[in-house]
């Protein structure tokens, strides 16, 4: 008998100046974007590894090594799409996600909404299923510097078949 499986990931970028910021697929105007050799789209990043832990299979950088030169700047929707696959090849459909972000700057609301649909599209789920919360880490450290984004996520796969 299959029985509910939980997923925990967790990704942090650089910010740095000349790159788009694109933050759970959806691209924020703001003076310094995230560093990576995908769109680094910490969010997604993040959820991909949760998704992926919670059926046993490798992270991301397994499947897509930052050595490989043929998907550089590869949009991370895509990455987040064979973590899916993975996870219906398993066996499992994804109950919901709970994403955190941490950034100092700048401020996520107005683009939370966006990003639920985006993502909950990908995940084949309601926007509901979907939460993410957004805060700032208070000043402290590499986020709290703005030098970084950080990303954590949980999700809860349900059997296609019990
Ligand atoms: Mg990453």
């Amino acid at each position: 008998m299959s029985h509910p499986k939980i997923g925990f990931g967790e990704d942090i970028h650089r910010l740095i100046e000349g790159r788009k910021l694109i933050l759970g697929t959806v691209e924020i105007p703001h003076s310094l974007g995230l560093l990576g050799h995908s769109d680094a789209d910490v969010v997604l990043h993040a959820l991909s590894d949760a998704l992926l832990s919670a059926i046993g299979e490798p992270d991301i950088g397994f499947f897509f090594p930052d050595n490989d030169a043929s998907i550089e700047g590869i949009d991370s929707k895509k990455i987040l799409s064979f973590a899916v696959r993975k996870v219906k090849e398993a066996g499992y459909k994804v109950g919901n996600a709970s994403i955190s972000i941490l950034a100092e700057r700048p401020k996520l609301r107005p683009y939370i909404d966006k990003m639920k649909e985006g993502i909950a599209k990908i995940l084949e789920v309601s926007p509901s299923d979907v939460g993410i919360a957004a805060g700032t880490n208070e000043g402290l450290d590499a986020v709290g510097e703005e030098k970084a984004i950080k990303a954590t996520a949980i999700t809860l796969l349900l059997p296609l078949i019990d």
